[in-house]
């Protein structure tokens, strides 16, 4: 069913789930349902051929008891505001699950970037902020990249906002900037990073071996290709098989992750790689390996596929890859996933670590973020899968149950509900 579903009415029944489960008070449930604030604006943008273009975007803050708002900003040309809703409630969820003091948030802008020039994604990015600016802030919401931005729209957009503000650097009003304007050390593979600590935690739960263990990957995009590098040099791992948008490839004795990432950076795809054979998106996913990483789409591992999922660990480092169906499917036939909220948050630890850098002034070396990511992560897995033992509930509804009450408890202690 929810292939045809909204991810919003997912991410709602998600939470009513838990909700239900938890029995959480009903204004706490219904005042989670929804996001607190939305800001639509409406963007005029001079293109590179004189012609005014008319952009369509969006600022969606769904909670911020626990702190500043949090969440990327995407540029879609399929982008809704429902999407963005969804994403909103995730990164709320998100944001406990590590327990960083923030909220959720998420924005968007309809548009295609592969067809606009430098200087028109400029104008976009500085047109965009010029409306949202009065929602955002390092004490009210801070954006980041997310689907097709980049550092370097960061980096535009920190600059049209500290204009607006009479020049005043406030370089924690935007995190995933290029480091130097005061990003930090590490964040680009953060996500993935989060996710590999995830993995090392769970496979020694279960008593996996992670050394030789075998890794098959969809979507090779920063996430997978970091995914690929880090499985392989701090767990030992051996990727069999990746895939992007153009299909798979297999190699039952492995592939090296480094030759991997370069073939794609060259040739522009993963197909043709010395050694390996096609295989399908669809096929993939099914392949029976110790661990699989969704890191490309939602809504990938659902009721129709879920019975053939044969991994013993699924890492979700994609937000939104598995159908609350799919998790039933998966938990009663064994496949521990680790799921979205909780694989995938290294980039928003990250992303604090970045704010707290630039409110500090003083930056961290490599080495701390990276120790500082896997106490963080490791403390949330263990948060989660304690619960989950607990509750005896798979690992989505145990992470649930863990974010959902601590942003009920602040709100209860701000006295809101
Ligand atoms: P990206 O744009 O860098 O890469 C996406 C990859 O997916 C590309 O290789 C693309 O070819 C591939 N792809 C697209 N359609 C596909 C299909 N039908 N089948 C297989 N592969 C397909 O994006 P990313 O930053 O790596 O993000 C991937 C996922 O991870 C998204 O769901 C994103 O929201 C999530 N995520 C990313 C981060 C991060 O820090 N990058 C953080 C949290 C969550």
């Amino acid at each position: 069913m929810a292939g045809s579903e909204s991810l919003f009415a997912v991410a709602q029944r998600q939470l009513d789930a838990v909700a239900e489960r938890l029995g959480l008070d009903r204004a706490v449930h219904q005042l989670l349902r929804w996001p607190l604030r939305e800001l639509h604006v409406t963007l005029p943008v001079k293109m590179d051929d004189g012609r005014t273009e008319i952009f369509h975007g969006f600022r969606v803050q769904h909670n911020d008891a626990r702190g500043p708002c949090k969440g990327g900003t995407r540029f879609h040309p399929e982008e809704t505001i429902d999407t963005i809703r969804a994403l909103a409630l995730w990164m709320t969820w998100k944001t406990a699950v590590v327990n960083v003091p923030l909220g959720g948030s998420k924005g968007g802008i309809v548009c295609n970037p592969k067809v606009m020039s430098q200087g028109e994604l400029e104008r976009l990015s500085r047109a965009y902020v010029r409306q949202v600016a009065r929602i955002l802030g390092d004490d009210l919401d801070v954006p980041a990249p997310d689907v097709y931005t980049t550092p370097q729209i960061m980096a535009w957009m920190m600059d049209e906002y500290e204009a607006l503000q009479g020049w005043r650097h406030r370089p924690a009003i935007i995190t995933g900037k290029p480091v130097p304007l005061g990003g930090s050390l590490g964040r680009t593979e953060a996500t993935a990073r989060g996710g590999c600590i995830t993995v090392r935690e769970a496979a020694a739960a279960l008593g996996i071996e992670t050394k030789g263990a075998t890794v098959a990957i969809q979507g090779f995009g920063n996430a997978g290709q970091h995914a690929a590098l880090l499985s392989e040099e701090l767990l030992g791992c051996k990727i069999i098989a990746v895939s992007d948008s153009r299909g798979g490839i297999i190699n039952e004795a492995g592939m090296p992750a480094e030759g991997l990432v370069n073939h794609k950076r060259e040739t522009g795809a993963v197909g043709g790689f010395p050694g390996s054979e096609l295989i399908s998106n669809k096929d993939l996913l099914e392949l029976p390996v110790d661990v699989l990483f969704p890191a490309a789409l939602e809504n990938v591992i659902t009721e129709e596929n879920g019975p053939r999922i044969r991994a013993k660990i699924s890492c979700e480092l994609a937000n939104g890859p598995q159908t609350p169906e799919a998790d039933e499917i998966l938990h009663q036939n064994g496949v521990f996933f680790i799921p979205d909220i909780l694989a995938n948050a290294g980039g928003v630890t990250v992303s604090h670590f970045e704010m707290v850098q630039n409110i500090s002034t003083y930056y961290w070396t490599a080495q701390r973020v990276n120790e500082e990511l896997d106490l963080k992560m490791t403390t949330a897995f263990h948060d989660v899968y304690e619960r989950a033992q607990v509750e005896k509930v798979h690992m989505r509804l145990a992470a649930y149950m863990v974010a959902v009450q601590r942003v009920a408890e602040a709100m209860s202690l701000r006295g809101w509900v």
